[in-house]
This record gives structure tokens, C-alpha cells and sequence, in this order.
């Protein structure tokens, strides 16, 4: 088996307990292979006092990681990451700041990782890039002698043509992008968007299936439905101690029902609009009052940004708004809570939750809407109700599907997953598991690494 190369943002940590699912799974696949992770290490240097490569080793598994300057954490990180990239993908053009500096820095962060990284591949290493951060390494490593295959998975959304050429990098950017041998979608839609761009504005071809020919570079173009793990989620949901929690959730809850959303304080993930939803369920059902409360865990994100700063102010004012309406001494409509939270408790609280609520407003894939559904008891579930613009809706379509910019629509579903009987939702929740339990993370990994793994396309030579 060909030795795996991971390369990402940022490096998993074997050591931490609060990683996600994807990143115990890519840590698993590189165990069995043997491999490289490759990436920043979150630390900030001063230039002056070098930015070389850091090598720690995990049995056998190598983790290669760089520090970014400041300049690089403010220009390419922040500026054009996070600032530029990042909205636009999302489609929140309104969002998006452009400046020369920062795709300059964007350059310059790519470059630097590919002149560290190529003298240490050998030729059979097969090399899986991840992330918007990363799109012009392949052709940086390419510029460098490297002729691995080379994968690329986009976890973000790719844009309608229209939205994405509103980004003055994007020639360079779809032509930098076309250098890598696979590159996987979360969604059928993001893959179109991006076939469409290839094939109408860049002279591109669809030569079979899933393959594209464009500018002499021969892709597979493909959707690899990023997932969780289904089991070991479930497991953490179903311990005596996540019963405790569910018991003292329900005993200290004022409320007979509780409404779950999980989501990083981001604007992609609809919270404002979600708490105006939230607030018309209480108008429109006011049986509601006294008995149903939101509990909202938004932890922290790239506060550094201003949009996020923002988005943090509008939510705490419409939560002191809606408890100041509706809260009497004996409940409060909403719990926001604005920390992370052990992924045990989290799983212990989706199962002690008798509605999920993912609405976000454009989401790549939503892998909370996935851990929701794996925490429930199969006995008696609670109701997901998703959002049609989250990449998971694609899949999940036994969950109440829901326009999250449609504050009436929001409500009516989150009535009717309170009034929902056990019969229904136990019939929707057996369908919901079984796709999640399909498009696993072992799964995900499995299937682009077997696309990465096959000999080059014919029509490549
Ligand atoms: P995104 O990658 O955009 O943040 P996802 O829903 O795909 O969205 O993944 C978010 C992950 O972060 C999930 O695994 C979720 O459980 C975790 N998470 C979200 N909020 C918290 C929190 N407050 N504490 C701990 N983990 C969290």
C-alpha cells in the first residue's frame, strides 16, 4: 500500500479529545497506512526567528507542521481564507473583501508549504490535499517536480459560476484547481457548479462520467459525502453518565421540550434567522410558552474577524430579546450558550433533545445534523429539521426539510415535530440512520482514497 500524505490547514492533534469525527478518522487511515500529516500548527512566529518545519512522531505516523508569520495569519488566514474565500463559496458576496495583499499572501502561504513539502515525498506517495486553503498546492508541488497523484477534497460548498466570478482571483484560482488528479464535492450540486464552470468558461469537457478534460489535465470530479462515526457517537450518547446528564437536563429543564441547535458562531449558520424562527413558534403556537425552550451552543470562531463580531452582537440581542418578551421567573425561552462543550455532552444533550434544529444558511455538509440523528434512542427519537441549503439535505430527506430564511416555515416545522407521533418518527429516524450509517467517515475516507488509489484515467496519457 502507497504511503497517504495528508496535508490540511491544520494538523489533527492524536492527543485531543474534543477532535471531531473527520479527524479521528483521517488519523485512523493514516495508522493503517502509515503516512504524513502535513500543515500550519497554529502558532504565529516572528519571521526573524525562522518559519522551518516542526517533525513529530506518532508511531507511524509523521506530523510535519509550519508556523505562519503574522503577516501571514492577518493577509492569508484571515484576509483571504476566512475574509475572501470563505464568503464567497457561501454566498455571501456582500461579505467578501478583495485586496491584492491579501491573494498575494495566499500565494506566498502556498508556495512556502510546497517548497517544504516536496523534498519530503518520495514517488508512490499519493498525497489527499484538504480545504479551500490549500487549492494551488497541487500545482505548486507540480512546479516542483512532484508528479504524485494528487486528490483534493472541497469541504466548503462550491458556488454557482456566477457567484465565484465575482472573485477577481478566480481564473487563477479555477486553473490552479484543475492540477489536481481527483477532486471530491460533498454535494451533487457543488460537483454541477463546478463542471459547469470547467465546461462553459474554461473550455473544458465532460469526457466520461465523472471525468474532465480541461487545458491538457485529465480530473475525476466526483461527490464523497463526508460523514461521522456513526457507532462510537451513538456510543457516547447511550453511557450512564449521558443518562445522568439527560435526566438533570430534564429535572433542572423548565421546559417539557427542548429544541437543540449546535453550531460554531458562524454567518453561515443562520442564527439569527434561526432565533426569529424560534421567536414565531412562540406567536404563532403560544401553548409553546412555558414549555418548550431553545438551548443554543454557539462556541467561538474567528473572532478576529469582523463579520463574526457582529454576528456574535446581533445574537445575544435577539436572545436578551426574546426571553425579555416571552421569559417569565420560572422559564427561559433561550439558552444560549457561546463555549465548547465535550463532545460527550453534546452527544448526551442531542439525545435528551426532542427537536434538532441545522438551518444553516448554506453549509457544506452539516455534520451536526449527522451526530443528532446518531444520538438518538431508536425508541422513542426526537425530529430533525434541516435546512435545504445544508449539503447534508441532499441525503437526508426523511428529516423535516426547512427554508431557513422563511422564519413561518421554520416554525410551522418545529411544531410539527413537537406534535410529530412516536410511530412517525421512528419510521423517519430508522431511514435517517441507515443513510447516515452509509456515508460514514470510514466510508468518505475509503471511497476518495480508492478513487486517489487507482492508476491515472486512460484518457490522462
Ligand atoms: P463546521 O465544520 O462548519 O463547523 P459541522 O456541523 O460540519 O460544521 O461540524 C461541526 C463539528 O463541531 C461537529 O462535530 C460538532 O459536534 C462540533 N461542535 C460544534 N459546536 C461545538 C461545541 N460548542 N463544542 C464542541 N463541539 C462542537
Amino acid at each position: 500500500m502507497r504511503r497517504l500524505v495528508i496535508v490540511s490547514n491544520r494538523v489533527g492533534d492524536p492527543e485531543c479529545e474534543v477532535t471531531g469525527g473527520l479527524t479521528v478518522c483521517i488519523l485512523d487511515g493514516l495508522r493503517e497506512r502509515g503516512g504524513m500529516w502535513f500543515g500550519w500548527n497554529g502558532e504565529i512566529v516572528d519571521p526573524e526567528d525562522g518559519i522551518g518545519v516542526s517533525c513529530t512522531r506518532c508511531g507511524n505516523v509523521i506530523l510535519v507542521t509550519m508556523p505562519l508569520t503574522e503577516e501571514d495569519y492577518q493577509e492569508y488566514y484571515l484576509g483571504f481564507c476566512n475574509g475572501a474565500l470563505w464568503p464567497v463559496h457561501h454566498y455571501r458576496l456582500d461579505l467578501a473583501r478583495f485586496t491584492q495583499e491579501n491573494s498575494d499572501a495566499y500565494r506566498r502561504v502556498n508556495e512556502r508549504f510546497a517548497e517544504a513539502l516536496a523534498p519530503l515525498l518520495t514517488r508512490d506517495d499519493i498525497i489527499w490535499v484538504h480545504d479551500y486553503h490549500l487549492i494551488p498546492l497541487a500545482a505548486a508541488l507540480w512546479a516542483r517536480g512532484a508528479r504524485n497523484r494528487i486528490g483534493f477534497f472541497l469541504h466548503i460548498p462550491f458556488p454557482s459560476p456566477d457567484i465565484l466570478m465575482a472573485m477577481p482571483e478566480h481564473e487563477w484560482l479555477m486553473n490552479a484547481i484543475t492540477r489536481y488528479d481527483v477532486i471530491g464535492f460533498q454535494t451533487k450540486t457543488d460537483q454541477a457548479n463546478f463542471c459547469r464552470f470547467v465546461c462553459e468558461h474554461m473550455g473544458g469537457e465532460m469526457v466520461r462520467g465523472e471525468v474532465l478534460r480541461v487545458a491538457g489535465n485529465t480530473l475525476l470530479a466526483a461527490v464523497f459525502p463526508a460523514g461521522i462515526d456513526v457507532d462510537s457517537f451513538a456510543a457516547m450518547a447511550a453511557t450512564p453518565e449521558a443518562e445522568e446528564r439527560i435526566e438533570w437536563l430534564h429535572r433542572c429543564g423548565e421546559a417539557r421540550v427542548n429544541i437543540i441547535g449546535v453550531d460554531r458562531l458562524d454567518y453561515t449558520k443562520g442564527l439569527p434567522e434561526r432565533l426569529r424562527s424560534f421567536k414565531r413558534l412562540l406567536e404563532l403556537y403560544p401553548q409553546n410558552c412555558k414549555a418548550v425552550t431553545l438551548m443554543q451552543i454557539a462556541p467561538p470562531t474567528r473572532e478576529e474577524v469582523k463579520a463574526y463580531a457582529d454576528i456574535r452582537r446581533e445574537l445575544e440581542a435577539l436572545s436578551g430579546e426574546i426571553n425579555g418578551q416571552f421569559g417569565d421567573f420560572d422559564w427561559t425561552p433561550v439558552r444560549y450558550v457561546h463555549r465548547n462543550v465535550p463532545r460527550n455532552t453534546l452527544a448526551a444533550l442531542f439525545r435528551g433533545s426532542q427537536v434538532g434544529l441545522v438551518t444553516p444558511l448554506r453549509d457544506g455538509m452539516n455534520l451536526v445534523a449527522k451526530e443528532y440523528i446518531a444520538a438518538q434512542d431508536k425508541a422513542n427519537p426526537g425530529v430533525l429539521v434541516l435546512s435545504r441549503f445544508a449539503g447534508a439535505a441532499e441525503d437526508l430527506e426523511e428529516a423535516l426539510i426547512v427554508n431557513p430564511y422563511d422564519a413561518d416555515d421554520v416554525a410551522h416545522a418545529m411544531q410539527r415535530a413537537i406534535e410529530m407521533p412516536r410511530e412517525e418518527r421512528r419510521a423517519r429516524h430508522a431511514a435517517l440512520l441507515s443513510r447516515v450509517r452509509q456515508h460514514n467517515a470510514g466510508n468518505w475516507m475509503g471511497s476518495f482514497l480508492r478513487a486517489l488509489d487507482a492508476p491515472a484515467h486512460p484518457l490522462a496519457a
